[in-house]
């Protein structure tokens, strides 16, 4: 193997145990959508069934079919938008799903009075995210609608923060708006009998205003720092490896890849590593990054490359460094949330941006 990320089990079993230092596990939605935050969703899920989480949530009607094909006894909510041709399917298959409209409200009467079925939704309300779901000022006409639909049973209502890691008064606002939107919609309507609207963050943060569930995504991934979630910690699950394939120490001051970007210095020991932006480090990495090799951070020099980038070894290393040793992109040594700092970016996008070229190997240690 060229490069791999290693998924360590335990580390997710910690991070669980970690959250429930919070919430019980049972109020836990694990957020599995996009491959599970690139983790792979079918063993992520495997895994934290074992550790007893029975709620999941995934972005789109594929992923949430695919993952209730194999495990039928566990609840699966798609937070994402549901195309109308899918609602039927999803539907039978008892999956969850939201309506974020008076369009998709009246799609749904209409099919279901078609097909003599009801189906089971839930309302996503709008209360300052500002993506989809209902408007404060619609929450009236949607109660007076939900009082009188056939083929509807709202069960629950959910809601999205925008800024629980950097906003407070900004959060706050949204608790208030979501308590106040969910008494108005629910009035009335005993069947809506869950609530949720807590992330990650939130979820650290925001603890009094929990209600029945929390919908919990990057820190079961671990991909946060100490400072950030402090008192509570959480281990990454993702660690990223790649072997050196080649190394040479220059005889005179040479250019080191694309663009000739950097100079490599004659007497200086340079390896190259396999692994590359196709893989998922990031070409913001070129000239910026580093990676961890027997106990030194060394510098990634010269642009990344498609499958391929170099590496400065320090002194300490000349000599030492052998064909086929493994280095560290993230992982224990270095942060993702570190790495997606350099790249301007939010450890998220680091994390599902391992592309599938890259084997995950499974471990649980
Ligand atoms: C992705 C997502 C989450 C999980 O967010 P984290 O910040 O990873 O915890 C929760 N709710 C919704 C609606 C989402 O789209």
């Amino acid at each position: 193997m060229r490069c791999w990320a290693e998924i360590n089990i335990n580390n997710l079993y910690s991070n669980i145990d970690e959250i429930q230092k919070i919430v019980p596990k049972e109020k836990i939605i694990a957020v599995i959508k996009a491959d599970a935050y690139g983790h792979g969703m079918l063993k992520i899920c495997d895994a934290l069934i074992k550790k007893g989480i029975k709620n999941f949530a995934v972005a789109t009607s594929d992923e949430a079919l695919k993952i209730k094909e194999l495990h039928n006894d566990i609840m699966v909510l798609i937070l994402g938008p549901v195309e109308n041709e899918y609602m039927d399917l999803i539907a039978d298959k008892k999956i969850y799903f939201m309506v974020t409209d008076f369009e998709e409200i009246e799609f749904l009467e209409k099919t279901g009075t078609e097909n003599s079925k009801t189906v089971d939704v839930f309302i996503k309300i709008d209360t300052g995210m500002g993506r989809v779901g209902f408007q404060e000022n619609e929450a009236g006409q949607l109660n007076k609608i939900l009082k009188n639909v056939k083929h509807i049973n709202p069960i629950g209502i959910f809601s999205h923060f925008s800024s629980s890691d950097s906003d407070k008064e900004y959060t706050k606002l949204q608790e208030r708006k979501f308590k106040a939107m969910c008494e108005k919609i629910s009035s009335g309507i005993p069947s809506i009998r869950y609530r949720h609207l807590h992330n990650s963050f939130g979820t650290l943060k925001f603890q009094e205003s929990i209600e029945d569930f929390v919908r919990a995504g990057i820190i079961i991934y671990g991909g946060v720092t100490d400072r950030e979630t402090a008192p509570y910690k959480f281990k990454p699950v993702m660690s990223l490896f790649a072997k050196i394939s080649y190394i040479k120490t220059l005889k005179e001051d040479s250019f080191i890849s694309y663009g000739n970007t950097y100079l490599g210095k004659a007497g200086k020991t340079y390896a190259t590593v396999s692994i590359g932006y196709a893989d998922g480090v990031r070409r913001d990495l070129s000239n910026k990054g580093y990676v961890f090799y027997k106990g030194h951070k060394c510098e990634i020099v010269g642009r990344v490359c498609m499958d391929q980038l170099m590496i400065l070894l320090p002194e300490e290393l000349e000599g030492v460094a052998q064909k086929g040793d493994v280095v560290e992109f993230f992982g224990e040594n270095i942060g993702v949330a570190e790495v997606a700092e350099l790249c301007g970016t939010i450890s998220y996008e680091i994390l599902c941006g391992i592309s599938q070229r890259v084997p995950r190997i499974y471990v649980e240690k």
